[in-house]
């Protein structure tokens, strides 16, 4: 069970914009109340809730939020111009994978809102989070000033809130731009920069910036964000459809009681019983426990549920097949999950097939060869090394194919360090007159410790036109 005052519905608009009705929603029209008797007055939730699932998914997002940058797990490290993700270290160079990597993540989250609604906003988007965590810490703190102050005046009980509350906020503020700014700042060298209150350098205004706008989005902006900034609430406008999930208002027997609890508690202000296709609405579920436990002690069901669709079954209808029941309702679902399942194993084979030394062998054309006083042709080549990993490494070059050749690099064991990234030329020669082809095929082969990875370059070596005699 939830308190029904942790709402902001007097700090919100009262104004509700539907996606399919004029912003200026008309109120619902008045009807004659119902007199239901009460069977059970002390009725409660069941411990499964909706609140409580969001309490859940919220502490462990949050825990999860703060945990991913120290762990590597994903980071747009901009300093080292490194994208760490789930163990992987990816270079810059490396952006198609990276390009790859993110789309996937949108277009999973595209396809979830198709699915399943607005579910990202009420149960793991952070800008929710924080938003109803600081709106149930002003609650807190408020409970706590009137209990413990209660003989102070209203206006020394009033300050001392605004003094706690904002005191709080701005040590939490702090904190989450931390945590924020270590998805693109490395958290030791971030914490370096905190501690020595850097606003000089770009990471440290960085820094500072984010931290007021944590702040003032959580102590002023708060849910106003999702209606005003946030573009997400209408692109789910776009994504849903007649068989998307939806928080549902369905009450054919007209027994609503007319409490309004399902509004008290709605942190977006709005009435869902006007409609199910409210931009506001984030189908987080509160107003669906708020009528549960109204219609409870009246031995009645919610009135409001989650749905597929306007017109669709429940959410939680066992009489249908199990994948109607989890949301697989037409072929354009189906096609969707597919599609998401053929990508995301394209992306672990590039990925497994990613090596951690990366070796490229190209031609430098600017000169096809030179004669060397050594009665020897040059061709000149480049090497690109990057050991990619977090352990040293070596490199083993060989030249196969090309009879009598010598290359001016050492082709045993070339170190690398870790992170390390080496660019050099070489030349490799053979004697004149040796190669009878102007053009001659042979094949640059690497093997880099400690994973052993080979690489096998197909390279040309230009020989003069004129058949070169000793
Ligand atoms: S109407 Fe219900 S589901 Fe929608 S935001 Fe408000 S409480 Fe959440
Ligand atoms: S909580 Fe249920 S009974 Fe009360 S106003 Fe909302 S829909 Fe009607």
């Amino acid at each position: 069970m939830h308190a029904e005052s942790h709402g902001p519905e007097n700090d919100l608009p009262a104004a509700v914009a539907t996606i399919n009705e004029p912003p200026a929603q008309a109120a619902r029209p008045a009807r004659t109340r119902k007199k239901l008797p009460v069977v059970n007055k002390d009725f409660q939730l069941e411990t499964y809730s909706w609140h409580r699932l969001r309490r859940i998914i919220h502490a462990v997002c949050f825990v999860t939020f703060v945990l991913l940058p120290f762990f590597n797990v994903i980071r747009f490290d901009i300093p080292r111009q490194r994208f760490y993700f789930v163990g992987f270290e990816l270079w810059i160079n490396e952006f198609a994978i990276v390009f790859f990597s993110l789309m996937f993540l949108l277009f999973v989250i595209t396809a979830a809102s198709m699915l399943f609604g607005r579910v990202y906003c009420g149960y793991l988007c952070p800008q929710m989070i924080f938003s109803e965590a600081s709106i149930n810490l002003e609650e807190r703190i408020k409970t706590f000033v009137n209990k413990y102050f209660a003989k102070q005046s209203l206006s020394v009980r009033h300050w001392l809130n605004n003094i706690a509350v904002y005191s709080v906020l701005g040590i939490a503020s702090v904190f989450l731009a931390f945590v924020f700014i270590s998805y693109f700042v490395e958290p030791r060298d971030l914490f370096g920069r905190l501690i020595s209150f850097d606003v000089v350098t770009a990471g440290g205004i960085a820094g500072a910036a984010v931290t007021i706008i944590t702040f003032v989005d959580f102590a002023f902006l708060r849910q106003r964000f999702c209606t005003t900034v946030c573009p997400y609430g209408y692109l789910q406008g776009i994504l849903g459809d007649n068989n998307t999930l939806v928080v549902h208002y369905r009450d054919p027997e007209e027994l609503c009681v007319e409490c309004k609890k399902c509004i008290r508690v709605c942190h977006m202000g709005i009435d869902i019983r006007t409609s199910p296709y409210q931009i506001e609405c984030i189908h987080c579920g509160e107003c669906v426990d708020a009528c549960k436990l109204i219609m409870g002690k009246f031995g009645k069901d919610t009135l409001i549920h989650y749905a597929w669709g306007e017109k669709g079954e429940l959410l939680g209808d066992g009489r249908a097949p199990w994948y109607r029941r989890i949301g697989l309702r037409d072929a354009k679902r189906i096609a969707v999950i597919a599609i998401i399942l053929v990508y995301g194993t394209s992306l672990a084979i590039a990925f497994s097939m990613r090596h951690s030394v990366l070796v490229r062998v190209s031609p430098d054309r600017s000169t096809l060869f030179r004669k060397g006083d050594d009665e020897r042709i040059y061709n000149r080549f480049r090497l690109n090394l990057a050991n990619r990993s977090r352990t040293d490494a070596a490199v083993t070059i060989s030249i196969n194919g090309l009879p009598d050749a010598v290359t001016t690099i050492p082709t045993n064991e070339i170190a690398i360090k870790a992170g390390e990234s080496i660019e050099t030329e070489f030349e490799i020669s053979v004697p004149a007159g040796s190669l009878s082809q102007q053009v001659n095929h042979f094949t640059i082969d690497s093997v880099a410790s400690p994973e052993a990875t080979r690489d096998t370059f197909e390279q040309t070596f230009i020989m003069p036109l004129e058949k070169i005699t000793k």
